[in-house]
């Protein structure tokens, strides 16, 4: 399938887990690949020579998406670079989880920055680069909906944050032509969440499949959305979580 010839794509994130996974299957569809990291510079590079092996333009740059900065420069960057800017896939995040006393200022703040302030900035980022046809996707969670632990407050709140984001900006982007979802995935196979963990047959026992999410599984979804198929879909939150909010 070749649905995103011609087009540029963003991923913030892009070095592991679902973030790479999108990377590959947009990179698939036709895309040229722009993806940000925090730390894993090699793990980036890896994954940008697996899209240029599939025939693809890709190019990785380091920018912590706390720093507004940083990702305002790495958007206009992937849009010089590549000369155009079409779909933006708002996907690092940070999972900082635990008991109500234990979460203090650094905590509040480094969730808010990486998981809600980044969507938001690099959005309006995106958006001064964006013609009609133009995506934006956000990778939200599944416990935005069901809180299913103790200790997932300040996660879940920041994953809330997003259905706002997306239905405001859906309303405001969509006369010109800039699609805005949000895609909630249920428990994934990743650094941050493996499928062999201590307590990952506890949390795949909340799914209506009984299993974990394979990042491809994700990615699917966010093609869809990223190309012409998904074009009167806007303002959504997607559930691709195997039926954990069932
Ligand atoms: P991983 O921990 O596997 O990967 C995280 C990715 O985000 C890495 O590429 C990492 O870069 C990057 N990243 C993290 N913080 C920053 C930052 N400050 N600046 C730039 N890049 C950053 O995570 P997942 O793939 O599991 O999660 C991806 C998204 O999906 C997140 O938003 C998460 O909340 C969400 N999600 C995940 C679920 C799961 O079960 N896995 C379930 C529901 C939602 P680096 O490699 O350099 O560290």
């Amino acid at each position: 399938m070749n649905r995103l010839e011609g087009n540029v794509a963003l991923i913030t994130g892009g070095s592991r887990g679902i973030g790479a996974a999108v990377a590959l299957r947009l990179a698939e569809e036709g895309a040229d690949v722009v993806l940000t990291y925090e730390n894993s510079a090699e793990r980036a590079t890896e994954v940008v020579e697996q899209i240029k092996a599939r025939g693809r333009r890709a190019l990785a740059i380091q920018a912590d998406s706390a720093i507004p900065e940083a990702l305002t420069a790495a958007v206009d960057e992937a849009a010089a670079m590549f000369g155009r800017l079409d779909i933006l896939v708002n996907n690092a995040g940070v999972f900082l989880v635990g008991p109500l006393e234990d979460l203090g200022p650094a905590e509040i703040d480094r969730t808010l920055a990486v998981n809600v302030r980044a969507p938001f900035a690099a959005s309006q980022a995106a958006v001064r680069h964006m013609g009609q046809g133009g995506r934006i996707i956000s990778i939200g969670s599944n416990v935005a909906e069901r809180a299913v632990f103790p200790g997932l407050a300040l996660y879940s709140m920041s994953k809330t944050a997003l259905v706002g984001m997306t239905k405001g900006l859906a309303r405001e982007l969509g006369p010109r032509g800039v699609t805005v979802n949000l895609v909630h995935p249920g428990p994934t196979d990743t650094d941050s969440n493996p499928a062999d963990g201590p307590n990952a047959e506890v949390i795949a026992g909340f799914t209506a499949v009984g299993r974990y999410a394979e990042t491809a599984e994700i990615a699917a979804t966010v093609a869809h959305l990223a190309s012409a198929d998904g074009s009167y879909i806007t303002g959504a939150s997607i559930h691709i979580d195997g039926g954990f909010t069932a």
